[in-house]
């Protein structure tokens, strides 16, 4: 079997992948890579895709507060946004894409480039809403879509390009040998082996890189939203105050997001914070007071430092690589990841700098 030599990033001959991780950033990987020429084998222990963080987000394609991140962050949410159009067209399926745009009542530290509305204006944009200050910014780029459709819709589009994909199977640990990566053994036993892992697990990445001594930091954010439903039309934007959104579907759901709590690994909902959030979304749209909470679910997001994903191969173990740590973004940044992981495994041109995202990048 053909293999990537993976101490030399940007070799392009055949290789074979293994993807550990069935989320957006795991499947969007998968895609990038096979497209780029690899053989990928994605194992994921869920039954199927999204079915941890990324099934849990609301599906804000930006960043949320853009102005307080790293510009090597804004400049990668910048190319995914510029690309996800045409990446959504490529997929078989439909996402609930929707060009929303996004008020935000939050915008103290913006820059003053950013549209400010006022009142008159900001009852013309979104006349549901009870302003809780006299000015709101405008992103009108803000786009949406419903994540767990983006999953489902990844996945078909791996499979057509053949990636093998393995559901409800476990990765016990990383194989190793003389330094360099061999593949995974899974809960059972069974070994799979490979020229190169890619390890996107989410907040389950940091304790499967230690076992082979690879230290990152990233951490479990347990992130809880609940979900409305009122009349279609009632907000047709995303609306923000006070580090809580409110986000419309096109069918009159509203996502109430959301909270961020280090509650280690436990991913159960909580009756509080259903209620802080319905009081939030009461504040801002008077008009979802008497709706009722339809569901309400919770993720764990991969937190890492100043949100930055790593992204890249290790330096400790050849063969080894990482797309993991994307925080509150990961939906945001998922084709923009990809592309840049697949571009440093081929050696092609990336669009964004790579340096701020390697495994071994230093961020203050
Ligand atoms: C409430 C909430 C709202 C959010 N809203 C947004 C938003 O609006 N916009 C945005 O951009 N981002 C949002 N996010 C963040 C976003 O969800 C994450 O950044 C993103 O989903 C991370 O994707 P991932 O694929 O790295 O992780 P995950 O989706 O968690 O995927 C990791 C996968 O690895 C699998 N795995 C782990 N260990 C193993 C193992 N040993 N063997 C096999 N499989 C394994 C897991 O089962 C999991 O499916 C939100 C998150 C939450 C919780």
């Amino acid at each position: 079997m053909p293999t990537l030599d993976p101490s030399t990033p940007g070799n392009t001959r055949t290789c074979d992948f293994l993807v550990v991780g069935g989320g957006v950033v795991g499947l969007s990987s998968a895609v990038a890579l096979a497209e780029s020429g690899c053989r990928v084998t994605l194992v994921e222990r869920a039954p199927g895709p999204g079915a941890e963080s990324s099934g849990a987000a609301a599906g804000i394609v930006s960043l949320l507060y853009p102005w307080e991140y790293p510009q090597a962050l804004q400049d990668l949410a910048a190319v995914s946004r510029d690309a996800y159009p045409a990446w959504c067209d490529a997929l078989d399926a439909p996402v609930g894409w929707m060009e929303a745009g996004l008020l935000t009542f939050d915008g103290g530290h913006a820059p003053q480039s950013i549209a400010r509305l006022d009142a008159t204006a900001i009852a013309a944009r979104a006349p549901a809403v009870a302003p809780p200050a006299a000015t709101a910014l405008w992103l009108p780029g803000v786009a949406t879509l419903e994540p767990r459709r983006l999953a489902a819709a990844l996945a078909a589009r791996a499979a057509t390009l053949g990636v093998h994909m393995r559901w409800g199977t476990v990765v016990r640990k990383l194989t190793v040998a003389a330094g360099t990566v061999t593949g995974v053994e899974l809960d059972g036993g069974e070994r799979l082996g490979a020229g190169a892992v890619l390890v996107a697990a989410g907040a389950w990445s940091a304790g499967l890189l230690a076992s082979v001594g690879v230290r990152v930091e990233v951490r479990p954010v347990r992130g809880q939203v609940i979900e409305l439903h009122g009349p279609a039309g009632l907000l047709d934007c995303v609306v923000m105050h006070g580090h809580r959104y409110l986000l419309p579907r096109a069918d009159g759901r509203i996502v109430v997001g959301s909270t961020a709590e280090e509650a280690g690994f436990d991913s159960s909902t909580t009756a509080d914070a259903a209620a802080s959030l319905k009081a939030a979304a009461s504040a801002l749209v008077p008009a979802t007071a008497s709706l009722p909470v339809r569901a309400q679910w919770a993720g764990l997001r991969p937190g890492s430092p100043d949100g930055m994903p790593r992204i890249g191969p290790t330096p400790e173990i050849r063969g080894l690589w990482l797309n993991l740590g994307h925080f509150r973004n990961g939906i945001t940044l998922a084709p923009g990841s990809a592309e840049l992981l697949a571009a440093l495994v081929t050696g092609r041109e990336t669009r964004v700098s790579s340096a701020p995202f390697l495994p071994w990048a230093q961020h203050l």
